[in-house]
């Protein structure tokens, strides 16, 4: 039996419908048109597929309004829709690594002076007052930014090593993320890889055989997101700095995570701080703005002016500056770093909340969830920095369990306003250290709509 076209309605009858009509007014006319085009075009292929029985067909026109309606309202959800990380991983690079402070600085809401000079009535510089702000903070005597410590590493490498060779030690040719692979990097900025050493361990004399005429620089690489341990060497900054400068050549160092402090504050292991490498002899350090330094995403060049000044006038650097709204977080993060104010900054806000304080939100959490049926319970958990930073190191943090496991957990994460948590012993945890105090009430209505939802629907299917 041939399917039966003629019950479907035309789409003018659809968008006749006082509810399609409405939403005409809010989404505009084209787009409730496609989405009645589609949801048509849907029920007939269910027809030809012979998915929809002769009965059933009534019940699937009925339908059509109420689907285009929901595609409707998944179509004028935010592309990136804002979650509750419960991962306790502050860094989280699939949620937006570091997030950016509360405050959102008034130059963002109107004109800004971003390349004019007020006092004098023209136009003005506009990497030189961020970059002078980059350095203050650095200890350094020269700063660029750019899109991200890959753009760094591109524009510095370019600038200063296409066509001739960069050595770097075995152990150090990272991956990071999948989309960041060292080597790749630097084949893209037209400079020649020279891997010196082995995987585990890469001596001075090393590095000393590897330079010749056609070595522009020695390149050093924090690893980041893995650890080589056991039976390991790598000589320290002091002594590349000594060879290179011995050998006229420069040494570059990505340190990747761009600690500014001391992390031993937080019980975190130690790691060189940037000004650190410098004053061990590093001529620049590039690192990402968005990991420890909790800012936007941005790559931050700093060190020797004879290095670092020649890439804000680089042709490369048109391409790879940053939008005004980088520039202005960045100013703004900055300025809580050189005060000393750091719990204006969400991630040393995090990193500084003691574990009696989780547990007092815990508390006051689970008699509000159990109360509403929600059998939670209050549990110590392990936290990490993330975001290829302080790998395998985690530290005392405090949220909720639940039993429920994957199934509870999927729930949390498609809900009303999705919930990010982790499974431990097929218990759903719930980290609280990431998840801000203004967050709780999201976070307890999330877990209340998915395990409600998740037993109205066991109970139905048993
Ligand atoms: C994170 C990291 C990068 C990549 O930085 P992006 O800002 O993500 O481009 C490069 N090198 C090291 C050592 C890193 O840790």
């Amino acid at each position: 039996m041939a399917p039966d076209y003629q019950r479907i309605p035309a789409i003018h009858r659809l968008l006749d419908l006082p509810s399609l009509q409405a939403a005409a007014a809010d989404h505009g006319h084209a787009l409730v048109m496609e989405a009645c085009r589609a949801a048509v075009e849907r029920l007939r292929s269910r027809l030809d597929a012979g998915e929809v029985s002769a009965a059933a067909v009534e019940a699937a026109v009925e339908a059509l309004e109420e689907e285009i309606l929901d595609a409707l309202r998944i179509d004028s959800n935010a592309a990136y829709t804002s979650v509750i990380n419960a991962t306790g991983v502050l860094l989280h690079t699939n949620l937006g690594r570091a997030p950016l402070p509360q405050h959102f600085p008034p130059s963002l809401k109107s004109y800004l002076a971003l390349e004019y000079n007020v006092t004098e009535g023209r136009r003005g510089q506009r990497l030189a007052p961020i970059a002078d702000r980059i350095a203050r903070v650095c200890s350094a005597a020269s700063a660029v930014m750019v899109n991200n410590n890959a753009a760094a590493l591109l524009l510095l490498l370019n600038a200063h090593a296409s066509g001739r060779e960069v050595v770097v030690s075995r152990g150090q040719l990272i991956e990071i993320g999948g989309s960041f692979r060292l080597p790749d990097v630097m084949a893209a900025s037209g400079s020649i890889l020279v891997e010196v050493g082995c995987t585990n361990r890469t001596h001075l004399k090393d590095y000393s055989a590897a330079i010749g005429d056609k070595t522009a620089a020695i390149l050093v690489v924090h690893q980041s997101n893995f650890r080589i341990v056991g039976f390991t060497t790598e000589p320290s900054v002091t002594e590349l700095a000594g060879l290179a400068h011995a050998r006229g050549i420069p040494l570059f160092v990505d340190q990747g995570s761009g600690a500014l402090h001391d992390l031993r504050r937080w019980g975190l292991p130690h790691e060189d701080t940037v000004s650190q490498l410098l004053e061990a002899g590093a001529d620049v350090v590039c690192f990402s703005g968005d990991k420890l330094l909790g800012g936007p995403q941005a790559g931050l060049i700093v060190g020797r002016p004879e290095w670092v000044d020649p890439l804000g006038r680089h042709p490369l650097y048109r391409a790879l500056r940053p939008d005004k709204t980088a520039l202005v977080m960045m100013d703004e993060v900055l300025r809580a770093h050189h005060s000393g104010h750091l719990g204006e900054i969400p991630l040393y806000a995090m990193l500084e909340i003691t574990v009696e304080s989780l547990k007092g939100r815990a508390q006051r959490l689970g008699r509000r969830l159990r109360a509403a049926g929600v059998p939670v319970r209050g549990r110590p958990t392990r936290a990490t920095l993330g975001g290829g930073t302080t790998p395998e190191e985690t530290f005392p943090s405090y949220g909720l369990g639940i039993a429920g496991g994957q199934q509870l957990a999927d729930r949390l994460r498609t809900g009303t306003l999705p919930l990010i948590s982790r499974i431990e012993d097929d218990e759903v945890v719930l980290d609280l250290r990431t998840v801000p105090v203004d967050q709780d009430r999201d976070l307890a209505a999330a877990l209340v709509e998915a395990y409600s939802g998740l037993h109205a629907s066991q109970d139905a299917g048993a």
